[in-house]
């Protein structure tokens, strides 16, 4: 029987050693924290969206970079089939109106508890408390309440996640050792995260916690209708999240960036001016915004927070303004906020079966690959589809031996 290490028990861990149990290896997972799979647990608290309901090929052009090692895990493993699987647990899904699949218990706990106790019956052992620091030739090396522990397998396979949240256990202390180790990794970075806006302490005031409802928002990433929500730091939200790559790349490059909104995104350009133009122009702003364009409260603040004077008594000018608000960020929020990060072992650094070049027999899967994808069940999905995909390479390389 071969022995296969597996080190971090997050969803790409886990799914990798039902994959690898089930084709009859020993598995040894092994993770730093109390207990396994904290940021699947938190990820419960919002609903826990497995995975997206869209076509296929449109599901596919969500994942950047486009890297066909991940497709072809992402093909092997498909929304339909994660949704198979997670019934196999006893969680039946439902789609919501967005197109996103949740599990009707709309937490991870039940299915986690479920897919555990598949694990033991597998014959799985979970080591937790044991947290990876480094190689020491062809073994590993764990810190463990008693001291430190060498650990040897067949294979191994790293699954140590991000670098978001890292108080669940994805700290990214992973990078360094592996760089030395001569693997190919980009710098981890926010993703799916927030941004810093200049608000006043009056605006802070009213507003932070406010949803804005029913906009648009464009970036180099495209169109998108959906909500936000005002921060005491700025904004955030799944619109926000939608557009977080692009305006973080923006940022990078030019050193400023513009969330940009359409306030009105159900009237045309032509149409808002012409009911704006009705307006009494003895009437106050804030009733020709009302009457003319249906707008008050936050969204009406947000335009008087960055329009001008001029603009304000521009008709023409002031639809403008309406149709493309440009809300100016001031940086992107820290990693440790952010729901996923980008950045991680470079695609080059691996092969088809997701083995380190530099470090035959050693695996890599999940979030720390360099991918990045929306929310949306987009991140589970890859995350078990290349634990699945290293899993299998696993299972290919061993035999090839
Ligand atoms: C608030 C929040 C909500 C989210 N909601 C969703 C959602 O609804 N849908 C979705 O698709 N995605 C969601 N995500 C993202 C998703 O949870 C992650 O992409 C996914 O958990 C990553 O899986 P992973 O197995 O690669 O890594 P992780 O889940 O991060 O697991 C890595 C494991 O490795 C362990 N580890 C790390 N370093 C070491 C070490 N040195 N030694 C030993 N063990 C180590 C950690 O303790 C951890 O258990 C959410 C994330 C957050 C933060």
């Amino acid at each position: 029987m071969t022995d296969v290490a597996i080190i971090g028990g997050g969803p790409a861990g886990l799914m990798a050693a039902e994959v690898l149990a089930t084709a009859g290896c020993r598995v040894t997972i092994y993770d730093g924290m109390p207990s396994v799979a904290r940021k699947l647990l938190l990820a419960g608290k919002s609903g826990l969206n497995l995975t997206h309901s869209e076509p296929y090929q449109r599901f596919v052009t969500r994942y950047h970079p486009a890297e066909h090692a991940l497709i072809t895990a992402l093909d092997a493993f498909r929304p339909d089939d994660l949704i198979a699987w997670a019934n196999t647990l006893g969680a039946d899904c439902f789609v919501g109106s967005s197109g996103r699949v949740f599990p009707k218990a709309m937490k991870a706990s039940p299915l986690l508890r479920a897919w555990l106790r598949r694990l033991a019956s597998l014959g799985i052992t979970v080591k937790t408390r044991h947290r990876w620091i480094g190689f020491s030739g062809k073994n590993l090396i764990c810190e463990t309440p008693d001291g430190r522990l060498e650990v040897a397998g067949d294979a191994i396979l790293f699954a140590l996640g991000g670098a978001s949240w890292p108080r669940l256990g994805s700290d990214a202390a992973w990078v360094e050792p592996f760089r030395t180790a001569g693997v190919d990794v980009a710098d981890l970075r926010p993703a799916n995260v927030g941004f810093d806006v200049a608000w006043d302490g009056l605006f802070i005031e009213r507003f932070a916690g406010t949803p804005v409802k029913s906009v648009t928002a464009t970036s180099d990433a495209g169109t998108t209708p959906g909500e936000f929500v005002i921060s005491r730091h700025g904004i955030e939200g799944s619109l926000v999240y939608a557009h977080s790559a692009s305006l973080r790349d923006r940022l990078d490059h030019d050193g400023k960036a513009n969330f940009v909104i359409d306030l009105v995104p159900g009237r045309t350009a032509e149409r808002l001016a012409r009911d704006l133009a009705r307006q009494d122009a003895k009437a106050s702003f804030s009733n020709q915004l009302r009457k003319g364009a249906g707008l008050d409260g936050v969204k009406a603040t947000l335009v008087r927070l960055f329009s001008t004077e001029e603009e304000r008594h521009d008709p023409a000018r002031l639809t403008a303004r309406l149709k493309a608000l440009p809300i100016p960020l001031v940086r992107i929020r820290p990693i440790e906020e952010a729901i996923s990060s980008a950045g991680g072992i470079r695609f080059d650094s691996i092969d088809a079966r997701f083995m380190l070049k530099a470090r035959p027999g050693t695996f890599v899967a999940g979030e720390m690959l360099d991918w990045e994808a929306p929310t949306g069940g987009y991140l589970l999905t890859a995350c078990m589809a290349t634990g699945r995909a290293a899993a299998r390479g696993i299972i290919d390389w061993l035999e090839s031996r």
